[in-house]
């Protein structure tokens, strides 16, 4: 068994990134697993160059750093020319309209072309509507194809959000294989365990994203211990005074006594019997979260700064995970029709 998971560097980590998902990849990923930055996908939408690359660079030392497996670990875009063939093959594969009704391209093309008209793009009448929607927006799907099937995973750790992509995902295994013979591995959407979901220290009702507009109330792997202490007591919560863990009514107490039990273990509801005000919260969260996040931010540090070195790492990675799956795109070119 084997399973395949990315994060795109849209942004820099954070603990939520870190909670939900790195520290478990670290923890129990078993030794067939993948893990990689998708900086391939972080340009699918505007970006920029310098910092999608430092942002990958970064990402790929978190996720070291957390303890995943250097052997395991892998950018994107390493494998760009893999992956690039592979997608095209896919493409040949896919049809238009099970691409374009994939939900998640409706609502960011529907998303962006607001955003472009609302702006006074300056469009004419013909391009209106699909005005600032690049082509990989809407085919994108067949790149995160590419992704698990050029692996041969079997299975693929995902949100709702994704789920729809994974199934895609198997259709066009399917099809593949049905139509010019064996290649892919069928692999399946499976439900992550569920972990901490971290809200935004400033708005709790949203979760902790690195796309967020506001990064007040995001903590990020990578802050200094003081900057994480600051967002931590500045965090919203509602005018109650002795802490209670009530999602519903409290989210903002809810999400700092669910993060203090995702880094010391226990149950949030028994966590909060421990304490009297909402400032003794706030400050035993921030010794919690500064304390969980300590190991990673150092060992982050010290392979960015040694570049030689993450580069070595990056590359063996990177030469072990083509090595892992160019036989796959070899075969897949072969009985496509291609040399
Ligand atoms: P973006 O805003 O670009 O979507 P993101 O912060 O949502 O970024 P993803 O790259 O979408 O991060 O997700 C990477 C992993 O982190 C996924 O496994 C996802 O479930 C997990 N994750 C993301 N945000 C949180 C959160 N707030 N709490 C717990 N887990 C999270
Ligand atoms: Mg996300």
């Amino acid at each position: 068994m084997s399973k395949l998971s990315g994060i795109t560097p849209s942004g820099h980590v954070h603990l939520g990134n870190h909670l939900g998902a790195v520290r478990r990849w670290a923890l129990d990923g078993g030794a067939e697993d993948l893990y990689f930055v998708a900086d391939l996908h972080g340009m699918t939408t505007p970006h920029n160059p310098p910092k999608l690359r430092s942002l990958a660079r970064e990402q790929l030392a978190v996720l070291i750093a957390a303890g995943i497996d250097p052997e395991r670990v892998f950018v994107q875009s390493d494998l760009a020319r893999e992956l690039g063939a592979l997608t095209w093959v896919l493409e040949c594969t896919c049809n238009y309209g099970e691409a374009a009704r994939m939900i998640q391209f409706k609502e960011k093309s529907a998303a962006r072309s607001a955003s472009v008209e609302g702006g006074g793009g300056g469009m004419d009448g013909k391009s209106k509507g699909q005005a600032g929607v690049r082509l990989s927006l809407l085919t994108y799907p067949a790149l995160m194809a590419a992704d698990i099937l050029l692996q041969g995973a079997d299975e693929v750790p995902v949100g709702e959000d994704q789920r729809q992509h994974v199934e895609l995902t198997r259709t066009l295994a399917k099809r593949f294989n049905g139509t010019y013979g064996d290649v892919f591995t069928i692999p399946r959407a499976v439900l992550p365990p569920t972990g901490a979901r971290v809200k935004d220290l400033a708005d709790p009702t949203r979760k902790m994203s690195k796309s967020a507009r506001d990064a007040v109330g995001v903590v990020f792997v990578l802050d200094e211990p003081d900057q994480i202490r600051r967002k931590i007591r500045r965090a919203v919560t509602d005018g109650g005074s002795v802490p209670v863990h009530a999602p519903e009514t409290r989210p903002g107490m809810a999400n700092l006594l669910e993060i203090l039990a995702a880094c010391r273990g226990g149950s949030p509801a028994e966590l909060a019997d421990g304490f009297s005000s909402y400032g003794a919260v706030k400050d035993a969260v921030a010794d919690a979260v500064i304390e969980e996040l300590r190991p990673v931010r150092e060992r982050a540090s010290s392979l960015l700064d040694d570049v030689a070195e993450l580069d070595r790492v990056r590359k063996a990675g990177a030469e072990r995970a083509r090595e892992r799956g160019s036989h796959r795109l070899d075969a897949a070119l072969r009985m496509i029709g291609a040399n």
